[in-house]
């Protein structure tokens, strides 16, 4: 993605338009082959637009977007629907993503038939195959979606995601509907199986915890824009944001030390001048209103005016007792 845009018009009550949403605003982002990203942030913060982007089901404003050297915005529709076998998203809900009219066997087929990937005799045995590898009996072919607990379905939801043999795998928070108790499961599933195909995975994710385990790399929205990024390692273990050393502060037994975040996340429709982290950042000075901070900095950037260099946390004073 390079210099990416996308506004939502906001309307009024009267259907006057009102305004807008800057979901994304100027996002610069390469992921290379092979490579699992990571994209964090709390809800709202525009992953999920940026994920969609990302798999040309939106069109952006300003901005290219790019797939293997091909400008994904300038395809006619006939290539784009021969690319799209090459990328494949798993949504969130599990619920929602299957067809409850179809069988599992049907559900998983149809990216086969549709991109003819095998002969038509071959199907069945693709199937049980694409089943296995994510841990489902084939028997199970012939059932329906709502015989399943979300964790299969979204297993499902993999095996129909790999039919097409795609490049690249964008996951929106793929396990954060689940179970808690499943979510590991699901997720190294999912690692695994796109490390051993050696595909690309984008994982957009609010929970860091999932993000730990299977990324190479980091990036960390806040209203739009990308205020880190870089090796996962150093993210995870020495942030140079505010924002991102908040998040993992809150995250249980991480080690990281921050002054926790204060307030809620600002309107995406008037998002703050300057940085826009500034209406909660424990460390912003004057010049934070009025300065847009630029993301700088390789292989591990920053786009924030103290370039990395945070103030140590100090405990709170204690109230004195009496
Ligand atoms: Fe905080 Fe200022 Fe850095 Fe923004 S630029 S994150 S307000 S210190
Ligand atoms: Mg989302």
């Amino acid at each position: 993605l390079d210099g990416v845009v996308k506004r939502f018009p906001v309307r009024d009550a009267l259907g006057r338009r009102a305004g807008a949403v800057h979901a994304v605003d100027g996002v610069s982002l390469s992921v290379a082959q092979g490579e699992t990203l990571a994209i964090v942030g709390e809800s709202g913060c525009g992953k999920s637009t940026l994920g969609r982007l990302m798999m040309n089901l939106i069109t952006p404003d300003a901005g290219s977007v790019r797939f293997a050297g091909e400008d994904l915005v300038r395809l006619s529709p006939a290539a784009m629907r021969a690319r799209r076998r090459d990328m494949q998203l798993i949504f969130q809900d599990p619920f929602a993503s299957l067809d409850p009219r179809m069988t599992v066997e049907q559900a998983v087929a149809e990216p086969l038939r549709l991109h003819r990937i095998v002969p038509r005799g071959e199907e069945r045995a693709r199937v049980a195959d694409l089943l296995s590898r994510v841990g489902l009996r084939p028997e199970l072919a012939r059932r329906w979606p709502h015989e399943f607990s979300g964790g299969q379905r979204q297993r499902i939801a993999i095996a129909r995601a790999l039919a097409s043999q795609p490049r690249l795998i964008v996951g929106d928070e793929p396990v954060s509907a689940l179970d808690v108790s499943v979510q590991a499961q699901v997720v190294n599933l999912l690692s695994d199986l796109i490390r051993d195909l050696g595909l690309t995975f984008v994982l957009i994710s609010h929970d860091l915890g999932v993000v730990r385990h299977v990324a190479d790399r980091v990036a960390v929205m806040y209203l739009g824009r990308i205020v880190e990024q870089g090796p996962a390692e150093e993210v995870l273990t020495a942030p140079k944001h505010p924002y991102t050393r908040a998040l993992l502060a809150a995250v249980p037994g991480h080690g990281v030390k921050a002054p926790p975040i204060e307030g809620d996340v600002p309107s995406p429709i008037a998002p703050p001048p300057g940085c826009r982290f500034h209406t909660r950042c424990p460390f912003a000075e004057a010049q934070c209103r009025i300065i847009q901070p630029e993301l700088t900095g390789a292989p591990h950037a920053v786009a924030c005016l103290l370039d990395g260099r945070l103030p140590p946390v100090r405990p709170r004073p204690e109230r004195l007792a009496g």
